[in-house]
């Protein structure tokens, strides 16, 4: 056909609003990615002119996930996995690492932000075994996450399930009813179910506040909660041990000899649902 036919009968690109800093984005920069724009290189920036560690922060998180997962799947036989949060595919991601171990492993991945759906083909590249799933979905609205095609055709409901909040729950404050979110997704899942969560923190550095600022002035929600704060997110179920504390000290690894408190600032914990 004439190519204004063609072109018209495209799919339109998500609005990615690259005018404004994106928080997926923003974390893409710290970890050294591409998939970001000036307005988020400005804010990261932001971020990091008052913490320099911010990058620390992203990496050890994101290590933590990595860990957490081969966890879940090598010591605690998951095969179900729900990860809300996922960011910008970033190598390897979470069904990389747990089909690395089971390649039977079915994971759902959720975000709202639109460049995380428009890489969301990364995230669909699961071994033939396996299942993987995107969801362009808001963790505010978890029974719409529950209730989606992308969830009821991936996961047995019935049989148990991780679900991973990775460097979520920063970006829903107290006033979007956090705890609320949480028990409707754990009432959803069987015992014998888990949640890794992990969430910054400034009880280490409180120079850290500053980056919570540097996202609210650009209207992206953002609260760094305390320990105990962090802990009460773990509902009534079982934390395992070293219970919620900061991620080098959960399944360590030699290369995390020697570091300060104040570099990792990252909370994360592993619960079991009795
Ligand atoms: N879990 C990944 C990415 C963390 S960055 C990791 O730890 O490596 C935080 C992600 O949460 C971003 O991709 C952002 O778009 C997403 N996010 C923030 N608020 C959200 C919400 N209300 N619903 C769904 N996703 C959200």
């Amino acid at each position: 056909g004439q190519w204004w036919t063609s072109l018209a009968d495209e799919p339109q690109p998500a609005d990615l609003r690259t005018d404004e800093a994106h928080s997926a984005r923003m974390y893409d920069y710290y970890l050294g990615g591409k998939d970001n724009f000036p307005a988020d290189r400005q804010a990261a920036e932001q971020v990091l002119a008052t913490y320099p560690n911010a990058r620390n922060v992203a990496r050890h998180n994101r290590a933590f996930m990595i860990r957490a997962t081969r966890f879940l799947v090598g010591d605690r036989g998951i095969r179900q996995f729900l990860d809300i949060g996922t960011g910008i595919p970033t190598s390897p991601n979470l069904h990389e690492v747990a089909q690395g171990i089971a390649p039977d492993t079915r994971v759902v991945y959720a975000d709202n932000d639109p460049i995380v759906l428009a890489h969301a083909r990364a995230l669909l590249t699961s071994s033939p075994a396996g299942r993987t799933a995107y969801l362009d979905a808001d963790l505010r609205d978890p029974a719409l996450i529950l209730d989606s095609p992308e969830l009821t055709e991936t996961l047995d409901l019935t049989r148990p399930v991780a679900l991973s909040l990775i460097s979520i729950f920063p970006f829903i404050p107290d006033s979007d009813s956090p705890l609320d979110i949480l028990r409707t997704l754990i009432d959803a899942l069987p015992s014998g179910s888990y949640l890794a969560l992990t969430h910054a923190t400034a009880d280490f550095d409180p120079a850290f506040e500053a980056s919570a600022s540097a996202y609210r002035s650009r209207r992206i929600p953002n609260q760094l909660r305390s320990r105990a704060e962090v802990e009460r997110l773990f509902l009534d179920l079982e934390l395992l041990s070293p219970g919620v504390d900061l991620v080098h000290r959960w399944l360590p690894d030699p290369a995390h000899a020697g570091l300060a408190d104040a570099d990792v600032s990252v909370y994360g914990g592993i619960a079991l649902k009795a």
